[in-house]
């Protein structure tokens, strides 16, 4: 038991947790479930968060809490804890107090739990926002903090910082709580005598141009800041130093591009003078003209395009990569479009193909379920060279798809697939040129490191004549007038979407719904119930006398199909319909898009949705339908429902997709955001896309800056960042020395 004592110094890295004071073998244990196994990775179990004397409030300020959109933390002992079971709903209540006043904490569900957790006379730093409930300041569901009594409460008094650490349930029953981490850590870091830290990886260069903290220092301040200031610098110089190692994936990976050679390519020919002149029936807008100019001088240069085109909803990014195409086909060259869904695939290959067929381009579309023999035809028309353009879902991943020659990539609603898909594909030709496409447009700083190693064109406006989607928010009980404005609309010539969610019925809280849940068979199938019953009831009643339609996943292609093309040839005046109308459609002349339960969506996923409407010259109309308790925020009941409630709320007062984008970010976080699958980027820990653009800018720079004078990291300065990047990265290494 115990450690032996060193004669030397020992490499912090070096020495298992077991062997510093106040842990043993089996909290070790616990650690090791969190990753924690040596000295080191202690000291980089870094706070969840902290608790600051400034920013507490004492109870009697809750009242102008309420006004406040921050979380707030009130430090107190419980009172009283008091289980309710009377009404329709039990409830928990616990009173707080400290002294200068008491307030109220509320919870809803997993009630034994929550009673169980809290002791009356117990010291608890309880956190959230406060909301107004029964006409008192409330904190629902807060978070909490259990605190020790003496040291914290001095700690607190004195104008301390306390850490607070991630928990797990793990670690708790081993003893490890918040106060006892504190205890070890704040050991561990004063004995210097006996630990030797690591080197600094990070150049010295790099420090010195952007004012960081020391490795060492950073790593004792981030668990115990002196003050606010050293606080934020000891978090800037971790934040930094992860942006800066995925920025420098980032701009090797440029590297790497900018040196390989690509498929030099004409611009002007026939093909696109054709296409401009005689095909399209509107002129190009200004936005769309300096997007393809930019286009143009990649597919014309020494290397390969590898662009970013964004444009929210109905900017009229599909002809400017039609453009394209035909400058890869005037050269010889085939070009491939990935697109998400099998609906849009087949989409956007009807466009195409109207299109293309009156120029004398042979074109395919490529999607699950053909038959085989069609499919090995199609096989070898592209391999033979036959097809000039082949549309397609996931399917021209298949390993047995091989090319002629493939020059121009184009991956549409990029954020749907994962960086590999994009990779596969680019595999299949030498080097071709890339240009993917997005509706959710990402905020700069985003791009700058989701889509760090692309370059972006941005379609700003949107094409003439389009009108401002009227949105609004309905409960249940405006069902009849709503129906008879969606009956007016189509009795004037317009169409319209009804859409339904995905049930999770197992879910007691209302909680939106996510791209991964899709894949769910059993919600989709409920949700297809869902649909269908919507869907009978307003043909048969509702609607009696207009042409009701359905469309949902579990349809095949070909009927999907046929049902898309009655809407677009207006025979269908109103198309139910499950979230596979959410991408890509275009359908002009529709201009109502009902969301059934409209609080079980995420932000980008309403915004697309909106994106089907609008898209002619008819003013536009999104109902967004609710129960009739959403349309109260005093009736709302849980943190959830309050968050449901702002994102309805936002989603009602703009249109602007980069607000959207933003605020959805900010709710979801980056992971959520973009699916799990999707960036191929390592995941942050520390530093946040949107709160930390200054650190991201300065990250970026000097990153790029070392992959331009160091290309391969071979300098004696820079073996440290090289080695962190093979033992952390390697991964995304591997993606990157890939290409
Ligand atoms: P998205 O950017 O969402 O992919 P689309 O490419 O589907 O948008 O274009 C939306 C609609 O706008 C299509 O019907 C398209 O034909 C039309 N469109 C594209 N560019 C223009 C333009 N410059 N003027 C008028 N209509 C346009
Ligand atoms: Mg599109």
């Amino acid at each position: 038991m115990g450690s032996p004592l060193p004669e030397t110094k020992r490499s912090l890295a070096e020495t298992e947790v077991q062997y510093i004071k106040g842990i043993g073998p089996r909290r070790a244990e616990a650690l090791a479930s969190v990753g924690i196994k040596s000295a080191l990775d202690l000291l980089y179990y870094f706070p969840r968060k902290y608790l600051d004397r400034t920013r507490i409030l004492k109870i009697r300020d809750a009242q102008t809490a309420l006004l406040m959109t921050d979380e707030v933390t009130f430090v107190g002992r419980i009172q009283s804890i008091y289980l309710s079971t009377r009404g329709p709903r039990r409830m928990l209540f616990a009173t707080l107090s400290d002294g200068t006043a008491s307030l109220r904490c509320v919870w809803f569900n997993a009630l034994s739990y929550f009673a169980n957790l809290f002791k009356e006379g117990e010291l608890i730093a309880f956190s959230g926002k406060v909301t107004s409930y029964h006409d008192k300041p409330s904190l629902i569901h807060p978070e909490y903090d259990h605190l020790e009594d003496e040291s914290d409460e001095e700690l607190l008094n004195t104008g301390g910082i306390i850490p607070v650490y991630p928990m797990t349930e793990q670690l708790r029953i081993a003893g490890i709580e918040s106060r006892r981490l504190r205890r070890i850590l704040k050991q561990l870091i004063e004995s210097t005598d006996r630990y030797e830290y690591p080197p600094d990886p990070l150049p010295a260069e790099v420090m010195v141009t952007n004012s960081l903290m020391g490795l060492s220092e950073a790593l004792a301040s981030i668990h115990f800041p002196i003050d606010q200031k050293h606080l934020t610098y000891s978090l800037r110089r971790f934040k930094f130093e992860e942006l800066f190692y995925l920025e420098l994936l980032l701009a090797i990976r440029r590297n790497v591009i900018k040196h390989t050679p690509g498929i030099k390519m004409n611009p002007s020919g026939d093909l696109v003078e054709n296409f401009a002149r005689n095909c399209i029936p509107f002129k190009f807008t200004e936005s769309q003209k300096i997007v393809l100019r930019e286009i143009v001088d990649d597919m014309r240069s020494d290397h390969p395009m590898h662009r970013l085109l964004q444009g929210d909803v109905g900017s009229g990014k599909t002809v400017v990569a039609l453009v394209a195409m035909l400058i890869a086909v005037g050269n010889g060259y085939q070009a491939a479009l990935m697109a998400p869904t099998e609906i849009l695939a087949t989409q956007q290959y009807a466009t195409i193909r109207d299109y293309f067929d009156k120029l004398g381009v042979s074109s395919s579309l490529l999607i699950g379920g053909q038959k085989k023999r069609v499919r090995s035809q199609i096989y070898s028309d592209i391999v033979e060279g036959r097809t000039s353009v082949v549309v397609g879902t996931h399917a021209l991943i298949q390993e047995e798809l091989k090319f002629d020659k493939l020059g121009l990539i184009v991956v549409d609603e990029q954020h749907r697939f994962g960086v590999e898909q994009r990779m596969a594909l680019q595999e299949k030709g030498e080097s071709p040129h890339l240009l993917v496409m997005t509706a959710t447009p990402i905020p700069r700083t985003l791009s700058l490191t989701i889509y760090g190693d692309l370059d972006t064109s941005t379609i700003s406006e949107m094409p003439m004549g389009r009108k401002r989607v009227k949105t609004a928010l309905r409960g249940d009980s405006d069902r009849p007038k709503v129906y008879k404005f969606i009956n007016d609309q189509v009795l004037a010539g317009r169409q319209a979407f009804i859409v339904y969610p995905l049930v999770n019925d197992t879910e007691p809280s209302r909680r939106q719904s996510d791209a991964e849940k899709l894949q769910n068979v059993s919600a989709s199938r409920k949700a297809l119930k869902a649909a269908t019953q919507g869907f009978v009831k307003l043909r048969d009643e509702v609607f009696r006398g207009l042409k009701v339609g359905l469309i949902h996943g579990q349809m095949t292609d070909a009927e999907k199909d046929d049902v898309m093309r009655a809407f677009k040839g207006k025979a269908i005046d109103i198309l139910v319909a499950t979230t596979v109308v959410e991408v890509g459609i275009d359908v002009p002349n529709a201009t109502v898009m009902l969301i059934e339960q409209a609080d079980r969506f995420g932000l980008s996923q309403l915004h697309q949705l909106r994106g089907r409407i609008g898209r002619g010259t008819h003013q536009s109309y999104c109902i967004l339908m609710v129960e009739d308790g959403y349309l109260e925020e005093n009736k709302i009941q849980s943190r959830e429902e309050a968050i449901a409630h702002q994102r309805l709320k936002l989603f009602t007062s703009t249109t602007d997709g980069f607000k959207i984008a933003e605020y959805d970010l900010m709710l979801r976080g980056p992971g959520e955001f973009f699916g799990t699958r999707q960036s191929g980027i390592p995941p942050l820990k520390l530093a946040n896309l949107i709160k930390d653009r200054d650190i991201i800018i300065q990250a970026r720079r000097s990153a790029f800056k070392i992959a331009e004078q160091d290309p391969h990291l071979r300098e004696e300065g820079h073996s440290a960042i090289r080695n962190k990047l093979l033992k952390d990265y390697s991964e995304s290494f591997e993606f990157l020395k890939a290409s």
